[in-house]
């Protein structure tokens, strides 16, 4: 509808044909974020690359989409093939996988149906430069239900989080740790909260954040290794004290902490529970398990 074989559009400051190979100029997703991601990442071990948690991760793929009414075209099998094969081709082990969906051509606000699917992979050794994150408690809240989806990797919410990492960027800080709406603790931009306090470890609950799929790890970790874990609602009050906090994810794996709007932990890392469950992570993650799709 918007292109011919004879228009053309102005891309920085070139006029292109309009009709391209690539992406279109015209996707919902380009102008208005109408699209969903995921993130997974891919790990070279001894026994060959181990697509980490791969069927959590595109099952959450299908639920975003499905908040969007996009209809992937492709099934579970067919996504995980071509993941494979996409590593193959770049000659990636360690790697970031990105399966995106998005919608199509559509200037008008009405949904597009048209699904397209991109997967992207390169590699990302470490999401931050620092060992250890100085946050802010930022101004910039989460939203959740009714106002968004905010359980799915819908892109054009992550407007919300790049500015609320700008922002701390911005005052000198590493990183943002963002409040949900009613001014309890959600959760970083990209990433799940944690942090220790009287021998427990606590994490916001699931409603007000993005159930992520690290974060049922380290869950599922900490209660291996007899950590009570208390999954709550906390105010930025109930940090007072607290021996040490992380952030975990897919890309951002388990980072500590070290300061939260300047308060610093009350013990070394090296002797919190952070630290003894991101080296369960680290071994989890190079060692055969049920889940983990093996190539
Ligand atoms: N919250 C948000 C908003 C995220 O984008 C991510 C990264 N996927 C996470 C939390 C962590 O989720 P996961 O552990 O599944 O990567």
């Amino acid at each position: 509808m918007y292109t011919t074989d004879k228009n053309y559009v102005f891309h920085n400051g070139a006029f292109l044909k309009a009709k391209n190979n690539g992406a279109s100029f015209y996707s919902q997703a380009l102008h208005y974020g109408y699209a969903a991601f995921e993130g997974i990442r891919a790990y070279g071990t001894e026994h060959g690359i181990v697509l980490f948690k791969a069927k959590d991760h595109f099952k959450r793929f299908f639920r975003s989409a499905e908040a969007l009414d996009l209809q992937i075209p492709y099934s579970y099998e067919e996504l995980i093939e071509a993941s494979r094969e996409l590593l193959h081709r770049n000659g990636l082990t360690d790697a970031y996988v990105r399966p995106l969906v998005y919608g199509g051509d559509q200037m008008g606000l009405v949904p597009s149906q048209e699904a397209q699917v991109l997967i992207v992979a390169f590699k990302w050794k470490k999401y931050y430069r620092a060992p250890h994150l100085n946050l802010h408690i930022s101004p910039y809240r989460r939203l959740k239900q009714p106002a968004f989806h905010g359980d799915g990797k819908i892109s054009g919410y992550y407007v919300n989080a790049i500015l609320a990492t700008k922002k701390a960027k911005a005052k000198g800080f590493d990183e943002a740790l963002m409040l949900d709406d009613e001014g309890y603790i959600a959760q970083g931009p990209s990433s799940n909260f944690f942090f220790e306090k009287n021998e427990k470890l606590y994490t916001p609950e699931k409603g007000n954040i993005l159930p992520g799929i690290t974060r049922k790890t380290v869950i599922k970790l900490a209660k291996e290794a007899d950590i009570e874990v208390v999954e709550g609602k906390f105010k930025p009050e109930d940090l007072e004290g607290i021996k040490g906090a992380f952030l975990t994810g897919t890309a951002v794996e388990i980072i500590p902490i070290s300061s939260i709007d300047g308060k610093p932990m009350t013990e070394e890392y090296e002797h919190t529970m952070g630290k003894s469950l991101s080296n369960s992570y680290r071994r989890l993650v190079n060692l055969q398990e049920p889940e983990v799709v093996y190539f």
